[in-house]
Parts: structure tokens; C-alpha cells; sequence
């Protein structure tokens, strides 16, 4: 796997300053209308997000919104610094039936008017995007979409029969930023065609495309999908645990660097999707795994620009909880870098981290 260069801040004492993530991942607080499979032009090899959201797309839009409406009528208006957020997740949101994003648009309008929430999102595929339905959302006042970009390499979109080639991924990320919206970028790792190498070049381009954030689903395999039956026919492998920790290790670190959020590193714990998981990298603290890989690999390219033993390592207060991995596993590859505890502090309002 390639070590990437990561934009190292040197200042002019020989200090070394880079990022860990602290201060990026404060998100507004969302209130999430799930939407499954709703829009979608068919299911997705890999999906369940019936499973996934805990609804069914039996449910009916104008059930679930009448449930989102009842949910938000307990909310208080938000106060002067809150960021509420509504959401608008699972399903295609631009290829919904035009009366049907009328209703959802409806219940957003409504909740803004009461000052319930500030913001709003929605999320979709890259080749669902016409600049009508963009000057739609606009006017509705949707202020981010999240793209289900998976791949941007044309060979794994087509194993994962998405619909769509590179090309169409990079037009409908564009589409999203040239309307003036804020762009989120959701991504696949080890999804049918798609390598360590593959995924971390998507990240690259994801990164290049100016995102306000980004998501990585490392990919498992659900009962009921096509996925299932590919893996049952040895067809398809998952990812390991290790190797989706490595990887998104590094991945993880490459958004530090470049201050984009990373809002999420695996799929939300929900018991109806755990129960029906066949196989695939799911751990319990998979999210703190990976970001103590990306730590450590943050730090060990710290060190190599350093060129030097370092004598003192000081960390955002944040990154304590997590640094040594599952059971202090990585406290000797700490150790060899020179950094044992002794030469480690913590600061409660850094945002990033120094090495001198
Ligand atoms: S992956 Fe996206 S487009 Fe495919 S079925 Fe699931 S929600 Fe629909």
C-alpha cells in the first residue's frame, strides 16, 4: 500500500504540526427521515437498508413523514448557536416521484418556518442530479447533498453494477458544488472490485472534489442480497477486520490532513442489520480502531519529517480515549517510534497536534 504525503505543517522552531481530527467531527444535531429504497431505480447488490435504517420501504412516504412530523413537533425552536439539521437519508432523494419531494419539501418548509431546525440535507446517486432537481433543492433551502459515489473506478462501479462509470461520478459531484451546495461523499471500501489501493485512490479523488465531508461504509455482506449470493458461490470475499482497519487508517489520515470530516467510518449499529449480517469487517469499536491507525500513521509521518528522535509529542485531549488501539495493542509501534508515554501530554483545546 502506498504511504501518501501528508501536508505536514513544519514551523520555524522545527516543530512538526498536523491534524488529528479533533474539531472536525462536531456535526449540527440531526433529525434523520429514513427514506429506504425510496427513488432507487432498483437494489443495489450490497444493500439493505430496510435492515440497515430499521423501516421498510412498505411503510409508505406519507407515513414516514407524518412520523417525522410528530417526532419534530416535540422539539423546542432551536436556540441562537443550534444547528439542527434535517435529513433526508436512505433511497434516492432527486429521483423520488416530483409530488412525492413535494411532500418532503413540505415538512422541511414547515419545521423551518417554526425555527425547528436550521439546516438541511439529503442523499442521493450521482446520476440523479438534473439542474432542475438541483434548483429545486435550492429553493427549498436544502443546504447539503450527500452523494452515494461508492467507487470512482469505473471497473468496480460496473462489478457492483451501480449504473454509472467514473465519469458520471465525477459530473454529479461537480453538479453539486457548481449549484453552490455543500457536497458530501459517500464511499464503499471493499465493495466487489474495489482493492486497498483502488479505495484509497477514490479517496484522493474524493478529496480533490472540495467535500464538506465524506462517509465510509466499509462494505458487508447482509442476508437477502445479491452480495449474499455471490458470497455463498465464493464470488465475492469482504474485507477483513485488519485490513479494513489498515486501510481506512490511512484513508482516515489522508481527510485529517486535509481538514475534511470524516462523519462516519462504518454502518450505525442496528440490531435488525447485525442479526442478518453474514460476513464482513463488523467489530464493535471498528470506528475507534481506525482512528488509532490513523493517529499512529499521522505521527510516524510526523517523525520521518522530523528527521530526528522526537522528545515531545503533544496530542488534542481527544485523541486519549482511543490512541492505543484495542487493548493497548498499539502502544510498541508507539514505542518504536520513540514516543512512550513519558514523552506524550495531552491539551485540552488543541486542535492539532505538535511534535518537536
Ligand atoms: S445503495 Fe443507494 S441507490 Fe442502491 S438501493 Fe441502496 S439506497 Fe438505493
Amino acid at each position: 500500500m502506498s504511504r501518501l504525503p501528508q501536508p505536514l505543517g513544519r514551523t520555524g522552531s522545527g516543530r512538526i504540526l498536523f491534524f488529528t481530527g479533533a474539531r472536525q467531527n462536531r456535526s449540527s444535531r440531526i433529525l434523520p427521515v429514513f427514506l429506504p429504497f425510496l427513488g432507487c431505480p432498483g437494489h443495489c447488490v450490497y444493500c439493505a437498508q430496510d435492515k440497515q435504517t430499521g423501516h421498510t420501504d412498505s411503510e409508505g412516504l406519507r407515513a414516514i413523514l407524518a412520523e417525522a412530523a410528530k417526532n419534530a413537533a416535540d422539539l423546542p425552536p432551536c436556540g441562537p448557536q443550534e444547528r439542527r439539521e434535517l435529513a433526508f437519508y436512505g433511497g434516492t432523494f432527486t429521483a423520488l416521484p416530483a409530488a412525492d419531494r413535494a411532500s418532503c419539501f413540505e415538512l422541511l418548509d414547515a419545521l423551518r418556518c417554526e425555527g425547528r431546525i436550521r439546516l438541511a440535507r439529503c442523499s442521493t446517486r450521482p446520476d440523479a442530479l438534473s439542474p432542475a432537481v438541483l434548483d429545486e433543492l435550492l429553493r427549498h433551502g436544502v443546504d447539503l447533498v450527500e452523494l452515494g459515489i461508492q467507487s470512482f473506478e469505473s471497473e468496480a462501479l460496473s462489478l457492483s453494477r451501480r449504473g454509472y462509470d467514473r465519469s458520471a461520478a465525477l459530473a454529479g459531484c461537480r453538479a453539486v458544488t457548481d449549484a453552490g451546495l455543500s457536497l458530501g461523499i459517500q464511499l464503499l471500501p471493499g465493495m466487489p472490485g474495489s482493492t486497498p489501493d483502488v479505495f484509497l485512490d477514490d479517496v484522493r479523488t474524493a478529496l480533490s472534489l472540495s467535500p464538506a465531508c465524506l462517509r465510509f461504509y466499509p462494505c458487508l455482506v447482509p442476508e437477502g442480497t445479491t452480495l449474499a449470493r455471490w458470497f455463498r458461490e465464493g464470488r465475492f470475499a469482504p474485507w477483513t477486520v485488519e485490513q479494513t482497519v489498515r486501510t481506512l487508517g490511512e484513508a482516515l489520515n489522508m481527510a485529517w490532513q486535509a481538514q475534511v470530516p470524516v462523519i462516519r467510518l462504518s454502518v450505525a449499529p442496528e440490531s435488525a442489520f447485525d442479526a442478518a449480517l453474514l460476513a464482513g469487517p463488523r467489530h464493535p469499536a471498528l470506528g475507534a480502531l481506525i482512528q488509532a491507525e490513523a493517529l499512529l500513521r499521522a505521527a510516524e509521518n510526523a517523525v520521518n519529517a522530523l528527521g530526528r528522535a522526537p522528545e515531545r509529542l503533544t496530542l488534542p485531549q481527544s485523541c486519549q480515549g482511543f490512541m492505543y488501539g484495542d487493548r493497548g495493542a498499539l502502544k510498541p509501534r508507539w514505542q518504536a517510534l520513540g514516543l512512550g508515554p513519558e514523552r506524550i501530554a495531552f491539551a485540552r483545546d488543541a486542535s492539532a497536534a505538535e511534535l518537536v
